[in-house]
């Protein structure tokens, strides 16, 4: 119906802007309306929350509950959902008993139903809430889960991956989430997207939350990158620290002076010690980790992303909260920091979610622990479209420590082997000698473009060292074309 296509495009103007949809948006939006369980694997920055929250927009007198991992990821699109006038809320285990109540009445207001009525007239009610996956499968929860169960239009589960132990970012809660399912009506759709899923964390992940549906409805958008060029780097393994890392300080002073950068290290302590050689080398870079306090870690991620990250959204608007009026009071004596870091060096504490467009280049310090994370966080690299660089560094000691820790802390296990076979794909990345590194990535994910050579690439030896066809991985190979 052109009437019904109309009124998804106005939708869509008013949530991302102008524009019309992006490949694989309009099926996965369709299924959702039509009632379908959909599971959706889109590369990061494809747009996967918009096809959830569209069909939450469309619907009358319903909404949108999602589950979102992390409280910053919550925070971020709430605050981008008010943005566009677009009424949102996030519940999750950092806020007061008292924020959250006062929450948790904007959403349904009262258990009797003749208060309810009308209620979701009203233009203030949530049409999209945020849920932690703790909150939603915690106990004291399935009170309000019943109270919302005949306004939910879907359910959609973001970062979706974390469900699987295949997944490289098993997350124990998420695994509950189909009490959740079973609490609420069976006729809700479910979403479940994900940037990284192999066949094997798709089966898991459908077959744990229950998606229906026969075949289950899948969307799959191709994997490749083509601006970004891949390369591994064996370090040499010197004992001093700063000999450890030159190539990679090296490699980092020698982009261009413009550019932005993420330096990944395993360790806090690399992150300190490579941001502080880089100072040294005059290149304005932070350390990023969960071991800084908040304002450090607030003050590098503005620095780096250069806008303010603002932490208001928390409080629905119109609710009068005297704690966020003291912390508005508090923000505005706090001048915005100037200082900007061109390059941060993270801990995978940085990124999930993380929307700079313009990084021009992803080095690892040490190797991931799977390649789906590599993949994930390579991907942060060009997400403009222009050319891009991603390096990763290694030494055999990296992978045969990295496999100690994982026999000592895990003992024999099931997911003990899960882990080690990851590590060892990874291994097999960085110890390949003639395969094309973006193939090889590629067709781990079973993507069938893995086997054909990029196609809009200026210059077919560009996507990786190996296709470069260089004697032996050198800096010089990969140093930036002037
Ligand atoms: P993902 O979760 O897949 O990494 P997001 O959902 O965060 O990606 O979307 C990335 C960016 O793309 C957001 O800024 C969003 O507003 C924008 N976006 C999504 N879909 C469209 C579209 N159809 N047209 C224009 N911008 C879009
Ligand atoms: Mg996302």
């Amino acid at each position: 119906l052109p009437e019904e296509e109309m009124k998804l495009l106005r939708t869509l103007q008013q949530l991302v802007g102008a524009g019309s949809f992006r490949s694989g948006q309009l099926e996965v939006v369709k299924a959702l309306l039509a009632g379908e369980d959909v599971l959706y694997v889109f590369p990061t920055g494809a747009g996967k929350s918009l096809c959830y929250q569209l069909p939450a927009l469309m619907s009358a007198g319903k909404f949108g509950l999602v589950i979102s991992p992390l409280i910053a990821l919550m925070e971020d699109q709430v605050r981008s959902l008010r943005r566009r006038g677009v009424p949102a809320v996030a519940l999750h285990s950092e806020l007061s008993a008292t924020e959250r109540r006062d929450i948790l009445a904007t959403i349904v207001p009262s258990h009797r139903p003749s208060e309810l009525k009308g209620f979701f007239m009203k233009a203030k009610t949530p049409k999209l809430v945020y849920l932690s996956p703790e909150l939603a499968t915690s106990s004291n929860f399935a009170e309000s889960l019943r109270l919302w169960s005949s306004h939910i239009a879907l359910v959609a589960i973001d970062e979706a991956h974390c469900v699987s132990k295949w997944g490289h970012d098993f997350r124990p809660c998420y695994r509950s989430l189909h009490q959740v399912r079973n609490q609420l009506p069976a006729s809700i759709p479910w979403a479940a997207c994900t940037a990284t899923a192999t066949s094997k964390v798709r089966q898991d992940v459908a077959e744990n939350l229950g998606l229906k549906g026969d075949p289950l409805r899948e969307v799959l958008l191709p994997f490749d990158r083509q601006n970004l060029r891949y390369g591994v780097i064996h370090r040499r393994e010197d004992r001093d620290f700063g000999g450890t890392y030159t190539e990679l300080i090296d490699l980092t002073t020698a982009q261009p002076p413009e550019s932005c950068g993420i330096i990944y290290c395993q360790r806090k302590s690399d992150c300190e010690n490579i941001a502080e050689l880089l100072q040294e080398r005059g290149v304005s870079a932070m350390p990023f980790h969960a071991g800084l306090c908040k304002n450090k870690k607030r003050a590098a991620f503005e620095a780096f992303i250069g806008k303010p990250l603002e932490k208001s959204s928390r409080n629905p608007k119109g609710a009068k909260h005297p704690k966020s009026v003291k912390d508005s009071a508090e923000k505005a004596l706090q001048p915005f920091p100037t200082e900007r870091a061109r390059v941060l060096v993270a801990t995978i504490a940085f990124g999930m979610g993380v929307d700079k467009a313009d990084v021009r280049f992803v080095f690892h310090a040490a190797p991931p622990k799977s390649l789906s994370a590599y993949y994930q966080e390579s991907g942060r690299a060009g997400r403009d479209g222009e050319p891009a660089l991603c390096v990763m560094f290694f030494t055999e000691r990296d992978f045969s420590g990295a496999k100690q820790l994982i026999i000592s802390s895990r003992g024999h296990s099931a997911t003990t082997d899960i882990a080690l076979q990851e590590l060892d794909a990874v291994e097999a990345f960085c110890s390949n000698t003639e395969e094309c590194r973006r193939s090889l990535l590629l067709r781990h994910f079973g993507d069938p473009s893995a086997d054909k050579p990029p196609a809009t690439q200026r210059l077919p030896s560009h996507c990786c060292d190996r296709c470069a066809a260089f004697a032996h991985v050198s800096l010089q190979g990969l140093l930036p074309p002037h």
